[in-house]
């Protein structure tokens, strides 16, 4: 009996060794892999050429995503599953430390290049001109590029989501919709308009978050290009003013904002890392609540005086219509949706733009809140007040304090995400749809 002990005890961390080394294997591989394609990237940006830009491609976008999936997987298959995320905090990059300045400050420059000095990552662009040119039958542009980068990114580490929460329906389902919704209706569908000589047109991307498609310029132009134009139209403005209140009514703004949105989809995948960095303060909470709501106040008085300013043939804006529509694009969606938006992802959480900036969430906020079936039950008995549910909330939101005193959770910024559930250790929260009537019957 004692030798078997013995022996058992001699082989254990033999074992253990080994599988450690296995996984250094791995890690090694992978962060060689993604290097390659780091440096490939580099060589096309100091403008390293080649007959045909199509192996570049391959080599960059190929090696980093093998790079990437072959570190994910080797981080998260030797896992048992459910949800760790231990150590986080000592983590510098998931924890607002220096690596994480580093990231945020080279987001907001690719941002800025992007928006304003594109001919800076013109090399870069053009490496898109194969898979433009196969899809849309014209070289990349700037938006394209931006684009492929969006959509690589999110079915990357969508696959790094469905990997991390693969115990939990609810997050499989949702990051799968979020990845079929970029690449079908934010990637693929626009591609082919312009290839069929079409409008480039994002169905999946509604009024006020896409704002000029209420605009009156980009009406008269979409009715320009005949039957599918006003087909457009009609799309925005049933999707808008029906299909929003409508389904956020039957199930909360989650319908949209962690199942079909880009901006959410991004976050929801590339921002998952860094959803603990939401501030929990209560100062912004109350920043919140005016910030977003300004937007969504800008953004429909913008709509309206253009609207005016075109029926009045030009009376109330004059010569400035055009500026005053980019003034709103340049503020909000290059400023707040991109620069900020993104690039502080690593300093700010996941959600910046969700959470302070988007119009369109404030509308579903609002339906959410007043005119909704949906709500987060919870059990209070069951809760042992650790507090998983409010560091991982990517909202702010301070879950446990509903838990505690088995409230359930009826807030305009709750995206539905389900992660509070998907963390919690005792099951306390469930997210459900029911009458409006039973949201507020706080006590059990
Ligand atoms: S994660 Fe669950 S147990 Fe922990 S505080 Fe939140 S509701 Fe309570
Ligand atoms: S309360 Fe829960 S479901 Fe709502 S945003 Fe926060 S983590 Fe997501």
């Amino acid at each position: 009996m004692n030798e078997s002990i013995q022996i058992k005890k001699d082989i254990e961390p033999a074992r253990i060794y080994g599988k450690h080394a296995h996984i250094q294997r791995y890690k090694k591989i992978s962060m060689f892999l993604i290097a390659v394609g780091a440096f490939i990237f580099f060589l096309v940006h100091v403008g390293i050429k080649i007959a045909s830009p199509l192996p570049l491609f391959f080599l960059c976008f190929g090696t980093v995503t093998a790079g990437a999936l072959l570190y994910f997987y080797q981080q998260y298959r030797e896992a048992p599953a459910g949800i760790r995320h231990n150590n986080l905090f000592k983590t510098p990059l998931m924890s607002g430390g220096f690596p994480g300045w580093i990231i945020a400050i080279v987001l907001t420059w690719f941002y800025i290049v992007l928006y304003w000095f594109p001919q800076f990552i013109e090399n870069w662009i053009a490496l898109c001109d194969p898979l433009s040119m196969a899809i849309r039958n014209k070289p990349a542009d700037h938006w394209f590029f931006y684009g492929t980068l969006y959509t690589f990114a999110i079915l990357i580490m969508g696959i790094r989501m469905l990997i991390k929460y693969r115990h939990n329906r609810y997050q499989i389902i949702r990051t799968s919709s979020l990845m079929f919704f970029q690449l079908c209706f934010a990637f693929l569908i626009p591609a082919f308009l312009v290839l069929l000589n079409q409008p480039e047109y994002y169905f999946s991307y509604l009024w006020p978050l896409k704002y000029d498609y209420l605009f009156p310029a980009k009406i008269h132009s979409l009715f320009k290009s005949g039957g599918l134009g006003y087909f457009m139209v009609f799309w925005t403005i049933a999707a808008s003013f029906i299909a929003v209140p409508l389904l956020t009514y039957l199930f909360g703004k989650r319908w949209y904002c962690s199942w079909v949105c880009g901006c959410g989809g991004l976050a929801e995948t590339l921002g998952d890392p860094f959803r603990q960095l939401s501030s929990k303060r209560l100062r912004a909470w109350q920043f919140e609540r005016y910030s977003i709501h300004s937007v969504l106040v800008f953004v429909i008085v913008t709509t309206l005086l253009l609207w005016i300013n075109s029926l009045t043939s030009g009376a109330v804006l004059g010569s400035f219509s055009r500026s005053f529509a980019r003034t709103y694009g340049f503020l909000i969606g290059a400023i707040w949706a991109g620069v900020v938006g993104v690039g502080f992802y690593p300093l700010m959480g996941n959600r910046v733009w969700c959470r302070f900036g988007c119009p369109l969430a404030a509308i579903l906020g609002i339906i959410q809140k007043y005119f909704s079936r949906f709500r987060i039950t919870t059990n209070g008995d069951q809760c042992m007040s650790c507090g998983n549910c409010s560091t991982y909330c990517e909202m702010g939101i301070d879950v446990r304090w509903y838990a505690q005193r088995s409230q359930n959770i009826i807030r305009a910024s709750c995206v539905g995400c389900g992660i509070c559930a998907a963390v919690c250790p005792r099951g306390v929260l469930k997210l459900e749809n029911g009458t409006i009537r039973e949201r507020y019957d706080f006590q059990k």
